[in-house]
C-alpha cells in the first residue's frame, strides 16, 4: 500500500489541475502526500491523443511534486456507476488510503465529470465496507470533497492559493493540446478549452478569492457537514 494523505480523482488528465493545483502545490510544500488518479486516457478528446497527454500530465505531475499519478483505464464516456467501476475507484481507494479524497463537483457541462463525480461518491462508500470486496482490506472513510471544472457555485471551503497561483498556471500550460491556440495549419478543433480558458479559470479564482479580499483561491463543495472546533476553552 502506498499511503497518500490525499487523493484526487479527476475523469481526465487536467481535472484536477484546473479545479485545484494551488492547493495541491500548497498541500505539497507543507509536507503531504499528494497523489492524483486519472480515471480515462481522455481517448476521444477532440484535441491531443493517448501518448501526449500522458507526457502532458507527467510534466504537469513533475511541476506539482505529486507522490503518485496513475490512470485507471475506464473508457472515455463510460464512467457510469457501474459495479465494475465502482470496484476499480473502491480498489484505488483502499491502496492508498488518503485521508481526504477529492472528486469533480457534482454539476457540470462535461457529462463525464458528473459521472466520475458520482461514481467516486460510491466507491468512496464502499472502501469502509468490510464485506465488500474483502480480498482487498477496507479502509477507514475518507472525507470527501468536491473541487470545480467548468461549473461552479458559491463554495462551501476556500483555500488561499496566492502563493501558489504561479505553479498552477505553469501547471495549465503543461496541457498545450488542451489549451493551446492552434498554430497555422496545425489541425486542433476549436473547443471551450481553447478559447481562453487559463485566463477564465484565473478569473474565477480571482473571484473566489475577493470573496476574502485575497487574490486567488480555489472552491470546494461538501455533501455533508464540516466538523469545526470553535474555540479552545476561553483564558479568564
Ligand atoms: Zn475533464
Amino acid at each position: 500500500m502506498s499511503k497518500l494523505d490525499i487523493l484526487i480523482i479527476g475523469a481526465h488528465a487536467d481535472d484536477a489541475e484546473i479545479g485545484m493545483s494551488g492547493t495541491i502545490a500548497k498541500q505539497v510544500a507543507a509536507g503531504h502526500k499528494v497523489g492524483i488518479v486519472d480515471l480515462t486516457e481522455a481517448e476521444l478528446s477532440s484535441n491531443g491523443n493517448v501518448k501526449l497527454r500522458k507526457e502532458e500530465a507527467a510534466a504537469a505531475s513533475s511541476v506539482l511534486g505529486l507522490s503518485h499519478r496513475s490512470n485507471l483505464g475506464l473508457p472515455d464516456r463510460g464512467l457510469q456507476a457501474t459495479s465494475g467501476n465502482i470496484a476499480a475507484v473502491t480498489e484505488v481507494i483502499r491502496l492508498h488510503a488518503p485521508n481526504i479524497v477529492f472528486a469533480p463537483y457534482w454539476e457540470d457541462r462535461h457529462p463525464d465529470h458528473v459521472a466520475a463525480s458520482k461514481l467516486v461518491e460510491e466507491a468512496v462508500f464502499n472502501a469502509k465496507l468490510r464485506r465488500y470486496m474483502p480480498d482487498t482490506p477496507s479502509v477507514p472513510a475518507p472525507e470527501l470533497y468536491f473541487y470545480f471544472i467548468n461549473d461552479w457555485r458559491t463554495p462551501d471551503l476556500l483555500v488561499d492559493v496566492t502563493e501558489f497561483y504561479a505553479i498552477k498556471e505553469q501547471t495549465l500550460l503543461c496541457y498545450r493540446s488542451q489549451f493551446g491556440q492552434a498554430a497555422p495549419g496545425e489541425d486542433i478543433a476549436p473547443t471551450p478549452l481553447n478559447q481562453g480558458y487559463i485566463e477564465r479559470v484565473k478569473a474565477r479564482d480571482a473571484l473566489l478569492g475577493q470573496r476574502k479580499l485575497i487574490p486567488y483561491a480555489e472552491g470546494f463543495a461538501v455533501k455533508s457537514p464540516y466538523l469545526v472546533e470553535l474555540f479552545g476553552s476561553a483564558s479568564s
